[in-house]
């Protein structure tokens, strides 16, 4: 139907870090008659998915899923739990965190960006200070990005709680998991976070249009001090309802069915598995580029991201050129560089529904790209990836 190239044949490989490939049983799942969202069944559906997807954020508290993207659970978050005016810490570990920052200044609130260089995590020790010397406890909020998803670059969100408790800092602690959150160890509640924001489209192998925020008791208790106008997006409105499995307003029907198969799905496969499998894929990755001779952007190795790999181009080669080389010889997308790495990156998602041929495929697509595009980059690539995952 849109098929870029109507006469390929074979899988379009969807090698961008999001949104992901479906798997066909979540397709099929999504493919049933929408229901009446008051009738008696749909309230079983409700139950099972707001139970089900509380295990893959590791919470007993309540998790609210809305019909929208991933941006509209970070509005949320902040619209919850925060006042005009009031001071939020924000880590820049790349493009998405400067878009949580942006749309943060828009509703009013005034962010202390930490700068950083899009190449290493969010800084503990940073935060740390920056808290430390808050005596009067003006920062409200601090926001992390676990996955940087334009960078291939993880925080690591035990180490920032662990400073804002060094800090003896009383500021609500909210990360975005938006790439990570079913591809990437992540534990609200062990980790203290207030608010953790997620969508669909990426390690929970849906289609985009659902996104969700995981809800501590002390962002709850702030919810009923904040300030900020909402409505749509009020955690209180959603909560009653959800209490039996029912909505507010219209749910996205078809996409909860598609949630109740993939959280079926990571169940089966068992979430340490799952994770392991994306640190896996993600190591061969990493040797792959090494062997062709490229870059990796992130450079902590600590910090390499699971779930996708950045490549860094040769000076004075394009990276869109090389996407678009593979994109029409292989049938193959690869996900672009986002804001000030624009061209100058490519971006290798491995997460989701992705196996160790889905993997040797998007390498040999890669490497032949290379080739193709006039790419300087030694073979073997994608030999040095399949000798890790025979090993
Ligand atoms: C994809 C992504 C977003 C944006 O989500 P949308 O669904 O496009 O609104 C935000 N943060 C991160 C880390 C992402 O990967």
């Amino acid at each position: 139907m849109f098929s870029l190239n109507p006469h390929s044949s074979g899988r379009h490989f969807l090698q961008i870090p999001g949104p992901t490939n479906v798997p066909d049983r979540v397709l099929r799942a999504i493919d049933q008659p929408t229901i009446d969202h008051r009738g008696p069944v749909f309230g079983a559906l409700g139950l099972e998915v707001l139970a089900g997807i509380r295990q893959v954020f590791q919470t007993q508290g309540p998790v609210v899923i809305y019909p929208s993207s991933g941006t509209g659970a970070w509005e949320a978050a902040l619209v919850n739990t925060l006042s005009p005016g009031d001071r939020v810490l924000m880590a820049e570990t790349g493009h998405f965190a400067s878009l949580w920052r942006k749309l943060a200044g828009r509703l009013g609130l005034e962010v202390d960006f930490l700068e950083g260089d899009w190449r290493h995590p969010a800084d503990p020790v940073a935060i740390g200070a920056r808290l430390a010397a808050d005596a009067q406890h003006r920062i409200k909020a601090v926001c992390v990005v676990h996955n940087e998803t334009s960078t291939g670059v993880t925080s690591d969100v035990a180490a920032v709680r662990a400073a804002i408790d060094r800090a003896a800092h009383p500021a609500l602690l909210m990360v975005d998991t938006i790439s990570s959150l079913g591809s990437i160890d992540y534990r609200h509640d062990e980790w203290g976070v207030d608010v953790t924001v997620a969508g669909s489209q990426k390690g929970l192998m849906l289609p985009p249009g659902l996104s969700f925020n995981a809800v501590s008791a002390k962002a709850l208790a702030a919810a009923d001090t904040a300030r900020l106008p909402r409505s749509y997006w009020d955690w209180r409105e959603m909560l009653g309802p959800n209490e039996r499995g029912y909505f507010p307003y219209t749910p996205s029907t078809n996409l909860l069915y598609g949630l109740h198969e993939a959280l079926a799905m990571l169940r089966e496969e068992g979430l340490a598995q799952v994770y392991a499998r994306h640190r896996r894929h993600g190591q061969a990755t990493r040797l792959a580029v090494q062997a062709w001779g490229l870059e990796l952007l992130s450079l902590d190795p600590a910090a390499h991201s699971p779930a996708l790999t950045a490549v860094l181009m040769p000076p004075g080669h394009s990276a869109d050129a090389l996407r678009k080389a593979v994109l029409e010889r292989y049938d193959m997308s690869l996900g672009q560089g986002l804001g000030k790495l624009a061209d100058r990156v490519f971006r290798i998602g491995h997460l989701g529904h992705f196996n160790d041929l889905t993997l040797c495929g998007a390498l040999a697509g890669v490497e032949m790209g290379l080739a193709a595009a006039g790419v300087p980059h030694r073979a073997g690539g994608m030999q040095a990836a399949m000798e890790f995952l025979k090993s």
